[in-house]
C-alpha cells in the first residue's frame, strides 16, 4: 500500500526534470535579455522554431535530438541537460538518502536542492549571486531555525553572524592585499544565508568543505589545461552551493 506521503515523493521524483527544464529556458532568457514570459512555448534559442511535444520531455528529448535543434542543428544549451540530470539525481538523493526520516526534512531538503542548482548555473553564467535569492534564502534559514526543530533558532542566528563576519573579513582582506575582489558580496551573502540554515558550529567545516572543493578543481584545471587555467577567475557559488546542501543533510541526518 502506497501512502499518500509516498506518492508525493513520487510525484517530485517525476516532475523534477521537467522543473528542472522550465527553470532552463527562464535562465537562458534571462542571460540573453529577452522577456522570460514570451514566447509561452518553448521554442530553439537560434531560429525560434516552436519545439514539438516529443522535444520537450527532459533529459530523453536531448538524448533522441543528440543534443541539438531538430530544425537549425544549433547544439541546444547544456543548461537543459544540466539541470533537468541535476534536479532528477538531487530530488531522487535526497529522498534516498533520508528515507527513514520525516516527510518535512526530505520535502525542504528538496527545496533546498531546488534552489542551489539553479543559483549555481546563474552564478556560472552571470558572475554574480543575485541579492533576490541570497537575502530570501538568509530569512528562510533563520525561519526554519524557529519553526523546524532540528537546528536551534539561536545557533541558526550565531550561524548568520558567524557566517558573515568570517567571509566578509576574509573579502576585505583579500581585496586589500590582492587589490582586487577574491571573494565577492554575492559569495559573503550566500555563505552568510547557508550560516543561519546549517547553525553555527557547521560554519567552519562548510567553509572549509566550499574552499578545498574549489581549490581541488583549479589544480585539476591546472593539470588538464595548463597553468593559464589558475589565473581565471572561477565562480565560487557552485562550491558553496553544493557543499552547503552535502552539510544540511549531514546536520539532519
Ligand atoms: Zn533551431
Amino acid at each position: 500500500m502506497i501512502t499518500s506521503e509516498e506518492n508525493l515523493l513520487l510525484l517530485l521524483v517525476v516532475s523534477a526534470p521537467f522543473f528542472g527544464s522550465f527553470i532552463s529556458t527562464l535562465l537562458i532568457r534571462l542571460e540573453r535579455k529577452k522577456s522570460i514570459l514570451k514566447p509561452i512555448f518553448s521554442t530553439c534559442q537560434n531560429c525560434d522554431q516552436r519545439l514539438l511535444l516529443k522535444h520537450k520531455l527532459p533529459i530523453l528529448s536531448y538524448i533522441i535530438l543528440k543534443g541539438s535543434c531538430y530544425r537549425c542543428k544549433t547544439p541546444i544549451s547544456s543548461i537543459y541537460i544540466m539541470l533537468e540530470t541535476g534536479f532528477f539525481i538531487s530530488t531522487s538523493l535526497a529522498i534516498l538518502i533520508l528515507f527513514n526520516e520525516s516527510i518535512d526534512k526530505i520535502l525542504f531538503t528538496i527545496f533546498l536542492a531546488w534552489i542551489f542548482l539553479p543559483l549555481s548555473v546563474f552564478d556560472i553564467q552571470q558572475q554574480r549571486l543575485p541579492d533576490l535569492v541570497t537575502i530570501p534564502l538568509a530569512c528562510a534559514g533563520l525561519l526554519q531555525g524557529y519553526f523546524l526543530p532540528y537546528v536551534t533558532f539561536f545557533d541558526c542566528l550565531l550561524g548568520f553572524i558567524l557566517g558573515f563576519v568570517l567571509s566578509a573579513v576574509v573579502s576585505i582582506l583579500y581585496s586589500k592585499l590582492r587589490g582586487r575582489t577574491g571573494l565577492g558580496w554575492g559569495d559573503v551573502k550566500l555563505i552568510t544565508a547557508v550560516g543561519a540554515l546549517i547553525g553555527w558550529q557547521l560554519v567552519p567545516w562548510f567553509i572549509f568543505l566550499a574552499s578545498t572543493s574549489a581549490l581541488l578543481y583549479v589544480i585539476l584545471q591546472i593539470i588538464i589545461r595548463g597553468g593559464q587555467a589558475g589565473k581565471e577567475r572561477i565562480p565560487f557559488g557552485p562550491f558553496l552551493c553544493g557543499c552547503s546542501w552535502l552539510v544540511w543533510i549531514y546536520s539532519i541526518s
